[in-house]
């Protein structure tokens, strides 16, 4: 979506105030867009992120995701967070061991804190995102239904309440099942036959299964899945 900084300097463009759905392009760790949004602050640049969740307590967050240096350890520098990010490490929290179905032990490796890739817990990653953000920056609740181009790299969002916005600058990361990636690539995701099951204590189990065999759990019953 930043293709279209054209013909006005990027500076001016991007001083007409950036409007942000959740995320952008990297999807390599969480809240891309929260994070970008935190890197323009700190630049003195405002922007909005509209959001569907009704509000950032709408869900618990998940297990723990492993920040890599070469990309969400740099987006949390950029964005002044390093300190933050320090905190909330989970030492530790990078051990893996790898069992197979007989519990014979393939891998064993411990987190000595070399690996440069550490745990952190998603929520306070989330946290520490959001609480360094101005408190109007997310306008949760906005769920997008549609996105048009108006021309010269504006676009009207219109959301699930049929309320509509318009953008000078519009980054696109609303997920898997993004709305406005089809305003650049027709790509869809697509189960490539593998899916992994967490549990509580941050296990996964990897099973190959087609997709009509996940179509056939009940997972409205958490006894019988
Ligand atoms: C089980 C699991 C474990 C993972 N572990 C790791 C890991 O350890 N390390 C790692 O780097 N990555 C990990 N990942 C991958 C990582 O979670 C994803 O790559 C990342 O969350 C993608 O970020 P995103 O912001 O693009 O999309 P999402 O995290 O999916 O966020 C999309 C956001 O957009 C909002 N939204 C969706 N549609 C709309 C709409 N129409 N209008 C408004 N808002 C909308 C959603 O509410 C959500 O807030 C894991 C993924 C899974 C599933």
């Amino acid at each position: 979506m930043l293709a279209q900084l054209g013909r006005r300097t990027t500076q001016e463009r991007i001083l007409r105030r950036v409007e942000l759905l959740p995320s952008c392009g990297d999807a390599s760790e969480e809240g891309c867009s929260i994070r970008l949004a935190c890197v323009l602050h700190v630049h003195g640049i405002p922007a909005t992120i509209y959001e569907a969740e009704p509000s950032a307590e709408a869900r618990t967050q998940g297990g723990q995701l492993d920040i890599h240096q070469h990309n969400g350890q740099l987006a949390l520098e950029a964005a002044g967070l390093t300190d933050e990010f320090r905190a909330i490490i989970h030492v530790g929290g990078a051990a893996s061991r790898i069992l197979d179905q007989h519990r014979t032990m393939l891998l064993d490796e411990p987190d000595d804190g070399t690996d440069g890739r550490p745990e952190v817990l998603r929520g306070d990653v989330r946290r520490i995102l959001l609480d360094s953000l101005p408190d109007d920056t997310i306008q949760w609740g906005h769920k997008v239904t549609d996105a048009s181009p108006l021309g010269d790299g504006r676009h009207e969002l219109t959301f699930a309440d049929g309320s509509t916005v318009t953008t000078s600058i519009l980054v696109g990361g609303d997920g898997a099942w993004s709305k406005i990636r089809p305003l650049l690539s027709g790509a869809k995701p697509k189960y490539v036959g593998t899916v992994f099951i967490e549990n509580i204590v941050h296990t996964y189990v990897q099973l190959n299964r087609s997709s009509e065999w996940i179509a056939g759990i009940n997972f409205t019953d958490a006894v019988v899945a």
